[in-house]
């Protein structure tokens, strides 16, 4: 599978360099030269397919011989020990549970791929590589899970001090082997800027080969498009079209909804659901794109103000806004929104729903006012309401099980190291 930058056609690359470099040196983002289409055989017969069945064949038609079809098996058996389960809510209403993996958020899906399809280039180049991931929450998580004792990896997380949940500091500061966690006293965006800042160091560069674990990187993106198809595999018997709502920050998640659409995937329509941080919304009602510095809310893993992934969402339909906005709408709402469908959904069902569930429950309903064709409407649960343990105690007024994988990292010490935000310090700590 070919690349090509987002900003310069020329700019070329393969999955193995698109997947090390994570960036085109022109600063856009690597997307698919030629979207190829799954076989319509494949589709006939989707509904008797295993999720990691579907895994494969998405990953042999987009690699088409770079992998082999045997290496890809391995490399899905590596990655995923987890399902994709929809569940019934209300009657037409579905909700597709990302939430099984072992950071339990869906950025497993993505950062399992990714350490998987890694170690398998590795073990043909016997390179060192220096994972730099700065996180809000999920993004350190997951990739610390994923990239457990992977040899020849290591990783290190930047995390800002006192802005993660109690649960989301311990998946990173409690694994230890290759994963490092580091505590900085500063905000997200300090993290980011120390991580951004050692990819432009040459002495770094020379050092060592540093390479990106968010969801910029392609590793990242493609795998969550296997869940969309595992989705409707699940559905299809039902025969009404398929909508999909998607709780969104970075819109890597949707974009991979994109990528499995474009590969041949039935999907009647697609659903941009955001907080507050809407730019993305503003941008399909007014066609202007007007990104914003974030604002704080109860969905906090979507408290983007200017989305990494939007060159992509609107490259998938050839920067087009009326073509875009045939197949995708876009719904914002308030944490108060929020609380309340929380309320109301666990009333009514017994459901309970973490508050970025929430906000993509609601666009699934949004829609649904306005297209009253019958449809099956799936809504993505991107974490377990655990992770959000304070927060969805206190708006439902009841006291969550905490899962057994989460319950015992509580037990485990925190190690990280403490840093001021400056990156002679930060230097100072990678050459050493
Ligand atoms: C990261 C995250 C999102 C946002 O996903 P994007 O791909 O960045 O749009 C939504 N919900 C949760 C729980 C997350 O961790």
């Amino acid at each position: 599978m070919i690349f090509q930058s987002t900003k310069t056609a020329s700019i070329k690359a393969s999955l193995e360099e698109a997947i090390f470099n994570s960036l085109p040196a022109d600063n856009g983002l690597y997307m698919p030269e030629y979207i190829p289409q799954v076989s319509a055989e494949f589709l006939a017969e989707i509904e008797t397919k295993t999720f990691k069945e579907i895994a494969v064949e998405i990953s042999n038609t987009l690699f088409d011989g770079e992998i082999t079809r045997s290496e890809i098996e391995n490399i899905i058996n590596n990655a995923y020990d987890f399902e994709a389960p929809v569940v019934n809510i209300t009657p037409d209403n579905y909700v597709l549970e990302l939430f099984h993996g072992p950071s339990m958020a869906f950025k497993d899906f993505g950062a399992r791929f990714m350490a998987a399809i890694m170690s398998h280039f590795l073990v043909r180049s016997e390179k060192e590589i220096r994972i730099l991931v700065a996180t809000s929450g999920d993004t350190g998580g997951a990739v610390a899970q994923g990239f457990y004792k992977i040899p020849g990896i290591t990783v290190t997380i930047l995390y800002p001090s006192g802005k993660v949940s109690e649960i989301q500091e311990k998946q990173l500061t409690t694994l230890g082997h290759n994963v490092t966690a580091i505590e900085i006293d500063g905000t997200f965006d300090d993290c980011q800027k120390l991580v951004k800042e050692a990819f432009l160091d040459k002495e770094l560069q020379s050092k060592f080969n540093l390479a990106s674990a968010n969801s910029i990187n392609i590793a990242r993106l493609i795998p969550q498009s296997f869940y969309f198809f595992a989705a409707y595999a699940q559905l299809k018997k039902l025969g009404k079209p398929v909508v999909f709502s998607v709780p969104s920050g970075n819109f890597g998640n949707l974009s991979a909804g994109l990528l499995a659409f474009k590969m041949g995937l039935p999907v009647e329509h697609f659903i941009a659901a955001t907080n507050l941080n809407n730019a993305v919304p503003r941008y399909l009602e007014s066609g202007k794109y007007e990104p914003r510095p974030s604002i704080e809310t109860i969905s906090n893993a979507m408290d983007v103000g200017s989305p990494s992934n939007f060159v992509r969402l609107i490259r998938f339909f050839d920067d087009d806004w009326n073509s875009i906005r045939s197949k995708v709408s876009g719904y914002f709402f308030s944490d108060e929104q929020t609380s309340t469908i929380m309320q109301e959904v666990y009333k009514n069902t017994g459901y309970i729903m973490c508050p970025h569930t929430a906000v993509a429950y609601l666009g699934l309903q949004e829609y649904r006012k306005v297209n009253r064709a019958d449809l099956t409407g799936v809504f993505l649960s991107t974490a377990h309401p655990a992770k959000f343990l304070e927060l969805v105690d206190e708006t439902l007024g009841i006291k969550t099980e905490i899962p057994e994988k989460l319950g015992l990292l509580l037990h485990i010490e925190k190690v990280s190291i403490k840093m001021k935000p400056s990156f002679s310090e930060f230097k100072a700590f990678l050459m050493k």
